[in-house]
């Protein structure tokens, strides 16, 4: 059996005439660039969420690099990320011209330690970056109470975690605001680049939404300099038409990890921790097995796709190599990155997919175990 990690085709299949129809619909009206889709977009994306302003952009990177701006972020400032995400998370703080400064993550969860966070902060400290890292919330409840007491502000990162909830509230609700990416394999995903930032700062949106076109709120009236970083009207109808099948594939998705769980329980490997107070809608579903490589090479013999989210923590790499990062510094991240391994994971899987790659795992770990 051939198991791709994620099956976008099979996506597109399921709802292949409603896509279709968006796209024709914005070629008939050339609406190729911003315009009414992405405005439609940004406005179903907002009311989902129950945040006021969502202004979409060309991509999750871009999004957070322009919030940063839009809240001042820059040149002297220092701003707290944790050791475990996607590059985006911290490439775009030096970007804007500040310093990230990592803090280790939790060894059960991956998710930023909020007891870690405190002894980071400085008088440049200005704003923490919170990811909700493989699709699980973070403590919110922790993080925006240091946030208060120190009085910076917060961005979520919410690339992965598209509907996931911390105490039942959704998250990108918590922060001063939140980005989101769509990039094709994220839970929600256009047919090419895109992204968002949300906040209910009235302010904020303008700036960020200013930016994104130009500096320009109206054609021809540059209140200041911008760039370019807008959606395209595709991707925006694209996004309108799958956006009410998310609730349904995040089922899907935890269904599959729940079925995961109960096929590997007892097993001895480390499955999905998730907190008491948090919801995980499983953009990847992340064991942690021994002899990795291994078990690599036979999930591949097997045809199991599989992957590695992520192969090195952040601080350990190389355009953080001035920082001197050892293995004592983030512990956690670092015990955690040479065994952790990322299972197929996307809503059409079926359960006997996954009863196929867990048998396939446990046969290999278990022969491993006898050879050594
Ligand atoms: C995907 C991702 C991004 C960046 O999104 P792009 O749309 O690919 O630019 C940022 N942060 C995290 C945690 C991501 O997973």
């Amino acid at each position: 059996m051939q198991i791709p990690f994620v099956d976008l085709k099979a996506q597109y299949k399921s709802i292949q005439s409603e896509i279709d129809a968006a796209i024709a619909n914005v070629i008939a009206e050339t609406a190729f660039i911003s315009g009414k889709y992405a405005r439609a977009f940004e406005a179903e994306f907002a009311e989902w969420l129950g945040v006021e302003h969502c202004i979409a952009c060309a991509n999750g990177t871009d999004a957070l690099e322009i919030m940063m701006q839009s809240m001042g972020v820059g040149p002297g400032d220092e701003v707290i990320v944790p050791a475990c995400s996607w590059i985006s998370t911290s490439e775009t703080v030096s970007f804007v011209g500040a310093k990230p400064v990592f803090v280790d993550v939790d060894r059960e969860t991956y998710l930023m330690d909020p007891s870690k966070i405190e002894a980071k902060i400085t008088d440049k400290t200005k704003l923490i970056i919170p990811v909700h890292l493989h699709g699980q919330a973070a403590d919110m409840g922790q993080i925006m109470a240091i946030a208060e007491k120190h009085n910076l502000r917060v961005l979520e990162d919410c690339a992965q975690a598209h509907g996931a909830t911390w105490e039942g509230k959704q998250v990108s609700t918590f922060g001063h605001a939140a980005t989101f990416s769509f990039y094709p394999g994220k839970n929600l995903g256009a047919y090419g680049d895109a992204g968002a930032m949300v906040t209910n700062d009235e302010k904020l949106a303008g700036m960020a939404r200013m930016i994104c076109n130009h500096g320009q709120l109206k054609k021809h009236t540059h209140i200041m300099e911008g760039r370019n970083s807008r959606l395209d009207g595709l991707q925006g109808a694209i996004l309108s038409a799958k956006l009410p099948h998310l609730d349904a594939w995040t089922t899907a998705r935890q269904q599959h990890a729940a079925t995961y769980d109960r096929l590997l329980a007892n097993s001895g490997l480390k499955t999905p921790t998730v907190a008491a107070d948090a919801t995980h809608v499983y953009h990847v579903y992340v064991v942690e097995v021994p002899e990795r490589e291994k078990v690599m090479q036979a999930l591949k013999e097997a045809g199991i796709a599989h992957a590695i989210h992520y192969p090195m923590p952040l601080p350990y790499l190389k355009p953080y190599a001035d920082q001197q990062a050892t293995p004592a510094d983030y512990p956690a991240a670092y015990d955690a990155h040479t065994r952790i391994l990322s299972l197929p994971m996307y809503p059409e899987m079926t359960t006997e997919m996954i009863e196929y790659v867990v048998n396939t795992l446990l046969t290999t770990v278990r022969s491993l175990a006898v050879s050594t």
